[in-house]
């Protein structure tokens, strides 16, 4: 076994793999650009190598600087995580150069598998199941659309180097076929340097379900069971788990044994995924192989008991696999949600931000929380938004779910908007419960899961009001007072032997209140309109406790500058203090829509400046995060001319388009 491994990556997967390292007595060399120089993997590694600025492009994907590092510091072996040059082949040729080990497969089968269409001719060679299609290399536009129009819409266009569901539309008939070529094109060519695609028949109503394989270097290949990844958001996944739901030993015997035989089929060695579309007849068919460790590789971990970043360790040192076949048993089950800075409601644009405020779920055997943050860290434009992957395990898939649920409503996140509420819902959906899955489910139970969560709003505004009077207090004498009931710790004109009022207009999800609470002399009064409650109330560090009629509950106060979000048992709900008026007016409000939403480039101008558009028409296509976001007219009116042009980088909430609504005076 090394001694001491670098781990040429940021974020949860290096802490992840460096918490592996450590407990088999491995020393650990973080690498890290500028934007991630307190970042919580440098602070776990024993050391750390600085390797650029912020882009990945300038640090974490340059590997002949990670090879440095590794040289530097003497590590005998690299990590690749997943992302970054974790299917290089270039870099793990570059590594062996070195004389540095690769923890993954030998670069030629990261070769045959880097390009989806070559994996499909050489699986299909070795008699895996493919999904019809065209793969070949002639990429005349009309070659690909008589491929597409003989196979019959609808069609699935893919990128050949592509990943992360990147370049890849769904073409539902011919007369889609150009544009939905272009945009894929476009995307790919931004994405990945390379514009090739392939035609495949796109299945309806499937369900993705990859086999996580091991092989090692002595000819030995093993399946450790499969995931069930359906549930999807462009072709993303949001939530997996592990095993499949409905699946039989039969079934997972023919999945398995056919992932080990592709595998077998470019001699690979490492821990691999083969990803399969399981049709609604039991058919399946080979989709990819990802030849490195994936994102959801821990829910295979909490049911078969293994840590699969050991076995990579292990095979890549060149012992023999850990288990055989019949070894390797199941136990429970397993689900993991990728906690995101994103906002789901809005076609789940990912977000920026600070993590003011950071409160996981406890971690115990059946919750487990893979992350790369702290509170306080940054979520930023160069990397992926990831904050945190949950993970829960128990008996049952029931069970597990339940634990899912609760650890959600249980994961406090204030600074960024997140998709923990989505997740929440998706978790809670009844179909979801009855396992009813395929990659179409969160389209087609859209308003099952978008709905806005049914709050009562009016009722918790008064009891958020209290919350802040009670932080107000805590910040002007914090531990001033050992008793928290009295007014004595108030710090403005409270009064003895008078109704001391106190008022407070509170924004709330876009509504004003006006509140006014009187101090009882053990409880509080408090008037919303004509609505009055009396509420017992303390706030103990971000803490909340009440009581309303004998009824004794908890929150969490989280105060992010000036705006604050309490979390109570029925889910979270943001406010803040009305600013007084300035009579500024809001400059944003009839343009509204036409700023960017985020840092990017500019990739396509869609109309001519002086046309007139109805409202909805696409105005402009910007690349942000490596995907496109088209900005559309927020109401009829006329373009009088764009602000950037094709390739420029603008700001997020730079003004893009000169705009004039149709009924502006
Ligand atoms: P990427 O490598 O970009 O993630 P994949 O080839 O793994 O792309 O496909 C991602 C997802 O797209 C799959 O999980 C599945 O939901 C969907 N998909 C891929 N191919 C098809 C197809 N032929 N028919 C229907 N859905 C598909």
């Amino acid at each position: 076994m090394f001694s001491k491994l670098l781990i040429a990556n940021r974020g949860e997967i290096a802490c992840r793999v460096i918490k592996t390292a450590k407990r088999l007595g491995i020393a650990t060399v973080a690498v890290y650009s500028d934007a991630d120089r307190d970042a919580l993997h440098v602070q776990l590694a024993d050391e750390a190598v600085h390797i650029g600025p912020p882009p990945a492009r300038e640090s974490y994907l340059l590997g002949e600087r990670v090879i440095q590092a590794a040289l530097d510091t003497g590590a005998e072996a690299i990590h690749p995580g997943y992302g970054f040059l974790s299917e290089n082949a270039g870099f793990a040729r570059a590594c062996e150069a070195a004389g540095i080990v690769f923890v993954g497969p030998p670069a030629s089968a990261i070769d045959a598998m880097g390009s989806k269409s070559a994996a499909k001719q050489i699986m299909e060679q070795a008699g895996v199941p493919l999904v019809p299609g065209y793969h070949g290399d002639d990429q005349n536009p009309a070659v690909l659309k008589k491929a597409a129009d003989d196979m019959g819409y609808p069609v699935l266009l893919k990128a050949t180097a592509g990943g992360g569901g990147k370049g890849m539309r769904q073409v539902w008939s011919a007369g889609e076929f150009d544009e939905a070529l272009a945009a894929a094109q476009r995307e790919s060519l931004a994405a990945f340097g390379d514009d090739r695609m392939l035609v495949e028949k796109y299945l309806t109503k499937p369900r993705h379900v990859e086999v996580q394989v091991f092989c090692d270097s002595h000819g030995e290949g093993v399946y450790l069971a499969e995931r069930d990844c359906s549930v999807q958001r462009r072709h993303q996944k949001v939530i997996e788990e592990a095993p499949a739901p409905g699946m039989t030993p039969g079934l997972r015997q023919q999945m398995g044994d056919t992932a080990v035989q592709a595998a077998r089929a470019i001699d690979y060695a490492g821990a691999g995924t083969v990803e399969f579309l399981l049709d609604e007849d039991g058919s399946f068919y080979f989709m990819e192989m990802n030849t490195r460790l994936q994102v959801e590789h821990p829910v295979t971990e909490m049911i078969t008991g293994q840590d699969l970043v050991e076995w990579q360790l292990r095979v890549a040192s060149g012992q023999a696999l850990p288990l055989t076949q019949r070894d390797i048993t199941l136990k429970g089950h397993a689900f993991e949600a990728r906690i995101y800075a994103e906002d789901a409601a809005n076609d789940f644009l990912p977000a920026t931000g600070t993590l003011a405020f950071l409160q996981p779920p406890e971690e115990s055997e059946f919750v487990r929380v893979d992350t790369g943050v702290r509170q306080g860290d940054e979520i930023s434009v160069y990397y992926d938004p990831m904050i945190a992957k949950l993970i829960v395990w128990d008996e049952s898939r029931e069970r597990a779910l339940q634990r899912l649920a609760s650890a959600l409503a249980e994961y406090r996140i204030g600074g960024t908007v997140t998709n923990v509420d989505f997740l929440y819902n998706l978790a809670t959906a009844q179909p979801f419960r009855a396992a009813e899955l395929d990659t179409g489910f969160i389209e087609r139970h859209r308003a099952l899961i978008f709905h806005a969560r049914e709050q009562d709003i009016a009722g918790e505004v008064p009891l958020a009001a209290l919350a802040l009077l009670l932080y107000r207090r805590q910040q002007v004498r914090p531990r001033a007072c050992l008793d928290p009931w009295t007014p004595w710790a108030s710090h403005n004109a409270w009064r003895l032997n008078e109704a001391h009022a106190q008022h407070l207009d509170i924004r709330c999800h876009d509504q004003d209140f006006a509140i006014t609470a009187d101090w009882l002399g053990d409880a509080w009064r408090i008037h919303n309109g004509n609505q009055s409650t009396v509420v017992k109330v303390q706030l103990e560090g971000d803490v909340l406790s009440f009581e309303v009629d004998g009824h004794r509950q908890r929150g969490t106060l989280a105060a992010t500058g000036d705006s604050f979000v309490l979390y109570l048992a029925g889910g979270a709900i943001s406010f803040n203090e009305v600013p007084p008026d300035t009579g500024e007016t809001d400059s944003s409000g009839a343009a509204g829509g036409l700023s960017a939403p985020m840092n990017g480039t500019i990739v396509n101008l869609l109309v001519e400046a002086g046309t007139a558009v109805e409202q909805g028409q696409a105005l402009l296509v910007m690349e942000a995060m490596k995907m496109e976001h088209t900005i559309r007219a927020p109401a009829a009116g006329t373009v009088d001319g764009f602000y950037y042009q094709p390739g420029e980088l603008v700001d997020g909430g730079a003004e893009l388009v000169n705009f004039v609504p149709k009924d502006s005076p």
